[in-house]
């Protein structure tokens, strides 16, 4: 992977959250369809939104519930800001988003308000104490931006937002992780793999994850999908940023993601989130930025990129 020190935290802020919306704009296209190849992957419509190509669907939906709580309490860090999200979350599910996950559909429906979402999520827990899907980890980046330097509590807060819909800790683990090397990213962390390795350092289950982290880069690639469990999931698009290429490595990390198949819009949002952190805005074809949108339906790119650096600026 290529040194990127010279990029500037502005640059890697926008990477962060335009990287997972153009990775789950471009991933929506083919959602649990048959596997195609890098090299001609494209932005095309939604499979389960019905959007229009170049629109991102429930994973960045989410995400930037949880951004503008965050821009409204300067940070994620406080419980009136996590139930801020948490009335984010019903205010997008009474919208009747066209996809949702099926854990996420399940706890938000059965919740009455929003100081309510945890005990509702603990309550399915209890009910299937081993589900534990990718619906916590698919919106997980956007907390590194406004806490980047402080890699206790961007772990931290990424649990507590994971426990209102995915309590596993499997799933608050992988929050977790990614999450802080997304801000290790942010940091100015040369390489990827260098905030990975900065990352796990900070978790208290490391040696597991260390190894799920391995086989991620060491197995077949058809092993990587059905990834709608969290831990293939982050396994899956660890391996896309890992076997980027050093020339252009946000195109071919999210173009790989998608090629390995099934929960391809959530595969490609959590590795392009790391991948915009570390190679920046620049990185991300500009073709893909033009005509993103989703939910909140007034929201443009230009509002994402002012979000991302009003984020990030939490921290100045
Ligand atoms: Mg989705």
């Amino acid at each position: 992977m290529p040194v990127t020190a010279a990029i500037t935290r502005d640059e890697r802020a926008l990477g962060v959250l335009l990287g997972g919306a153009v990775g789950d704009a471009l991933g929506a296209g083919y959602e649990f369809q048959n596997r195609v190849s890098p090299d001609v992957v494209t932005m095309k419509p939604g499979v389960l939104t019905g959007r229009p190509a170049g629109q991102w669907s429930d994973d960045t939906d989410m995400t930037l519930g949880i951004a503008l709580a965050a821009q409204r309490h300067r940070g994620l860090a406080t419980s009136a800001a996590l139930i801020d999200v948490a009335e984010e979350f019903l205010r997008w599910y009474r919208s009747h988003p066209p996809d949702i996950g099926m854990q996420t559909r399940a706890v938000l429906e059965s919740c009455t308000s929003p100081e309510d979402l945890p005990h509702a999520a603990a309550q399915f827990q209890a009910q299937r104490p081993d589900a534990a899907g990718n619906g916590s980890l698919m919106r997980t980046a956007v907390v590194a931006l406004p806490h980047y330097r402080d890699l206790a509590t961007v772990a931290t807060t990424a649990r507590a937002i994971s426990a209102l819909t995915h309590p596993h800790h499997d799933a608050q683990d992988a929050c977790a992780l990614w999450t802080m090397a997304v801000a290790c990213g942010l940091q100015g962390t040369a390489t990827p793999e260098e905030s990975m390795e900065r990352a796990l350092d900070q978790l208290p289950n490391r040696t597991l994850w260390r190894e799920r982290l391995t086989a991620a880069v060491e197995c077949e690639p058809h092993e990587l999908a059905p990834n709608g469990w969290v831990v293939t999931a982050l396994q899956a698009a660890w391996r896309s940023v890992h076997d980027a290429s050093p020339t252009d490595p946000f195109v071919s990390g999210v173009c790989g993601a998608v090629a390995l198949g099934d929960d391809t819009d959530t595969i490609a949002a959590i590795a392009g989130s790391l991948l915009g952190a570390h190679f920046g805005v620049a990185s991300i074809p500009g073709r893909w930025i033009a005509n993103l949108g989703g939910w909140p339906e007034h929201l443009t790119t230009g509002d994402l990129e002012a979000l991302a650096l009003d984020l990030a600026a939490c921290e100045d």
